[in-house]
Formats: structure tokens, sequence, C-alpha cells
């Protein structure tokens, strides 16, 4: 059952997919998100007739084809480069919900090479040194120009659900969407299982399915939060 209208006129602001961080010019580190709950979050977006905005890091050609030309894609590849985009996004477009899917990646290399590490006697690799990245979601939640619903992913191994509710509080969320990734079921996967947690302290568990079922529960969970 739908519980708003369409054609009303909300910004959404998304990120999804993961994030590059270049050792040199031919490497990188990154993890294993494949954007596909992002994306699909999106798509039920703009079937209401709102104006999607997704910034999105990278991800397969087919996947990225898929996407509908109604939504507003601003790709990227680092996480400062995530940053940038979802500030100014908040900044110039009032967003109403700001969902944060992207799998970012928590560190970058310090000095990134200019030209290809070779390979020599011993391992250059073993001295990279690495910087934290800013967390784009807890940033976007203090900031002045805070959407009105701010909805954070929470991926973990162990202890899903005490570490859900310390990110809930710590990220300055409205709700988080919990999932469990120790069996490697879901990056990449089509389906999920997960918990929401909200500020109230409510945590419900959703029944395993396709990740485009969660993107509508995951919808009509915001939109209940601006009701
Ligand atoms: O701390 P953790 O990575 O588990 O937090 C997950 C949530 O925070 C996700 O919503 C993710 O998109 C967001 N995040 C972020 N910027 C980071 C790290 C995480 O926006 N640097």
């Amino acid at each position: 059952m739908k519980i708003y209208e369409k054609n009303q006129n909300l910004k959404i602001l998304i990120t999804a997919g993961p994030t590059y961080e270049p050792i040199d010019p031919v490497r990188f580190i990154c993890n294993r998100s494949s954007g596909k709950q992002g994306v699909a979050i999106a798509k039920v977006f703009a079937e209401f007739g709102f104006e999607v905005n997704l910034v999105l890091g990278p991800i397969s050609e087919e996947l990225l084809n898929a996407i509908s030309s109604k939504i507003k894609i601003y790709k990227v590849e680092t996480a400062e480069e995530m940053l940038t985009e979802c500030l100014k996004l908040i900044e110039k477009n009032n967003i109403d919900i700001a969902i944060f899917t992207a799998a970012v990646c928590d560190y970058r290399i310090k000095d990134v090479a200019k030209n290809k590490i070779k390979k020599q006697e011993y391992c250059p690799l073993k001295n990279i040194e690495f910087v934290e990245n800013p967390d784009i979601l807890k940033t976007v939640a203090a900031h002045k120009f805070r959407p009105k619903v701010v909805i954070g992913f929470v991926a973990e191994t162990e202890n899903l659900i005490k570490n859900a509710k310390k990110k809930l509080n710590e990220k300055n969320c409205d709700f988080v969407v919990a999932n469990n990734v120790s069996r490697g079921e879901v990056f990449g996967e089509d389906y999920n299982k997960i918990f929401i947690l909200d500020k109230t302290g409510d945590i419900e568990e959703y029944p395993l399915a396709l990740k485009t079922e969660i993107a509508d529960v995951v919808v009509q969970r915001a939109l209940k939060e601006i009701l």
C-alpha cells in the first residue's frame, strides 16, 4: 500500500556503490559493494516522480545503463569526491530525504604515487600509510543544511544490532537499515535481509527479500518520517 501521493515535489539524495581509493595510477583499494541496493531505492523514489540525485561510486556498466534517465547521476570514485558532491547537493537543493547506502572506504592512501609502483627487493606496498576518510553520512547529518530525514545503512559481520544502535546514535540518523554480511550473501547478490532500527528504540526485522522489495520497504519507511 502506497502511503504517499505521487508527484509531490520531494528532493532525494542517495549515495551508492563502493569508493575507489588510488594507490598509484593503476592500483586502488575498494570493497565488494555492487551498488544494487542504492540503485533500487533510487528507482522507487523516481517512480514517485521525486527529484532523485544519485551520487554513485564505480559500478558495473550493466547496472549503470539500466538506471532511468529521470535519475540525476553524479559519478565519483573516491570518498572525498563523494563528500564534495553530497555537500554541493545539500547546500543548493534543500534535500528532504538522504539515504547513504554507499560502502565508503574508511581509509585512503596518504601519498598517492604519481607513477606505477615497481616491484622491488622489498615490497613497497608494505610501507603504505593510510589516512582516515571523512564520514559522509555523519558530516551531512551534522550540517546546517541537514536533510529532513537522514538514513544510514549498516553492514556487519558480528554484533549487528549492537553496532547498528551505536551508528544510529553516533551518526545522528533518523533510522538505520542493518544487514549481516558475514556469509557473503549480500554484496553483489539480489537478495538481502534487513532490520530497521529507529530513534525511538524500535527494531523491526524483515524476512529475506529481493533488494527491489527491500527498496520499497525503505522508501515507505522514509516517507513515513516526513508525513
Ligand atoms: O561506519 P560504517 O561504514 O559502518 O557506516 C555505515 C554508514 O555510514 C553507511 O550508511 C555508509 O554509507 C555511511 N558512511 C559514509 N561515509 C563513510 C563511512 C560510512 O557515508 N566514510
